[in-house]
């Protein structure tokens, strides 16, 4: 499934394309066709999950047509439980409509009456706001919601939590009744279900596999490296735990995979390349090799990893950090096959912690730090918070084996295998280049 089955808009496309996304999340392959075809639905999906895109991308869809009715008023309302919330709501829909001609208004609690009524007086295509402050502006007449299309009820859950469930029917019934409904809710049953028979018309039910997508049964390690030769004394040591059976070491490049490939083997290791440079035969003379046992370490890049499915690999190691938080999902993946588990570890200096952030904002989850003992960081960065604020509904949940003082767990395991520590001298040819 690309973006292009998808059938949105060309400027949408275009927009998704900058943003960087290549695939569509499961939630969004699920609900987009649904809601292009003009259905309501109701989807259980958490942050992280790409939700927000779910609804937006056929939102901005919807209004690359002119609207039938005369009016200035807002044809597409998102309600949001928080100010944080609506904030990143508005920033997706600026980010995913900027070649399209949209003017997106948000109306907060805590901002002042003069300016939105002077935003709520102009064309408003998107209007992203609280329950709470909307009320008041609808109360006073503000609002006309004669060519409102689409209502979407962002995390309906905590929305009812807060005890906004009143303003929310109230909101919902000064809009035309045909509008088109989405529901967005971490729980669709008890109060949520009740709401929805209420607001909704036969809306199509979604619930995104959320236990697979988290991988289980990967553990995923971080560690903080301080330059190309510590990254390599990290994989050194590594490769010489007798727990890794088989790992597959990504890199960013093809040259890189090579030359790794090459430093690797020359130090005795069984190890090959796999990229996208080799022809047909090469690779598949790698992968038969792989697949039989006979290569303990290949070297790839994310095109020619992609879809791997060996028993045997037991680790995954992010030499460099994917560029893309998808691929990120695709690499841990080649880990843990068939049930087995896996490891997954990450290398990531300061310069790749916007990256690490875009990381576990995707997968919504963090990834522990780890150290060995005697290949420790000199520095580390500050570990980074993607579900700061306005998402306490995983708060303790995946992040939960980093420390409670939110520092590096100390990594023992290598270590029983009492092996020398290894030299430093790493892959010498490589500390000359740019990280990452
Ligand atoms: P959300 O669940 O809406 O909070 O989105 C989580 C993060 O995933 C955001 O940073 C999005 O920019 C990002 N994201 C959404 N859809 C995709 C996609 N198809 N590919 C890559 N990243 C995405």
């Amino acid at each position: 499934m690309s973006f292009e089955n998808l059938k949105l808009h060309p400027s949408i496309l275009q927009a998704i394309a900058d943003s960087g996304y290549t695939t569509p999340t499961p939630i969004q392959a699920e609900a987009i066709p649904e809601v292009l075809a003009g259905r309501d639905i109701m989807a259980s999906a958490q942050t992280g999950t790409g939700k927000t895109a779910a609804f937006m991308l056929p939102a901005i869809h919807r209004l690359s047509t002119p609207s039938a009715v005369k009016s200035k008023g807002p044809r597409v309302l998102v309600l949001t439980p928080t100010r944080e919330l609506a904030t990143q709501v508005n920033d997706a829909a600026r980010k995913y409509g900027k070649h399209l001609r949209l003017n997106t208004v948000s109306i907060l609690g805590g901002m002042p009456y003069p300016l939105q009524n002077k935003l709520l007086s102009g064309y408003v295509d998107i209007l992203v706001a609280t329950p709470g402050r909307l009320i008041d502006h609808i109360d006073r007449g503000r609002i006309d919601f004669s060519r409102l299309e689409m209502l979407i009820l962002d995390e309906a859950d905590r929305m009812l939590d807060m005890g906004f469930i009143e303003d929310v029917e109230k909101i919902a019934n000064a809009t035309p009744a045909s509008r088109q409904t989405l529901l967005f809710s971490a729980t669709l049953d008890g109060n949520i279900g009740k709401l929805a028979t209420r607001l909704l018309k036969d809306p199509k039910r979604i619930q995104v596999a959320a236990q697979q997508d988290r991988h289980e049964n990967i553990e995923q390690r971080l560690h903080f490296v301080d330059d190309m030769a510590h990254k390599s004394r990290l994989l050194q040591h590594m490769l010489t735990d007798v727990d890794l059976t088989q790992a597959i070491v990504f890199t960013a490049t093809k040259r890189d995979a090579d030359m790794l490939a090459e430093d690797l083997f020359a130090q005795g290791h069984s190890a090959a390349a796999l990229h996208g440079d080799m022809n047909q035969g090469a690779r598949n003379r790698t992968l038969t090799k792989l697949r039989r046992g006979g290569l303990r370490v290949l070297v790839a890049t994310d095109v020619a990893a992609r879809g791997i499915d060996v028993a045997g690999i037991s680790h995954v190691i992010n030499f460099d950090l994917p560029k893309f938080a998808e691929d990120y999902v695709h690499r841990i993946g080649r880990t843990g096959r068939a049930g087995a588990s896996g490891i997954a570890v990450s290398f990531a200096s300061y310069r790749d912690m916007q990256l690490l952030q875009r990381i576990e904002r995707f997968t919504g989850q963090s990834i522990a730090p780890h150290t060995i003992a005697g290949l420790e960081p000199k520095r580390v960065p500050r570990p980074s918070s993607p579900r700061s604020g306005q998402d306490r509904k995983f708060s303790g949940k995946p992040g939960g084996s980093r420390g409670a003082s939110g520092q590096p767990r100390r990594e023992g395991g290598f270590a029983r295998n009492g092996e020398k520590r290894p030299n430093s001298g790493g892959f010498a040819h490589h500390s000359g280049r740019r990280h990452g």
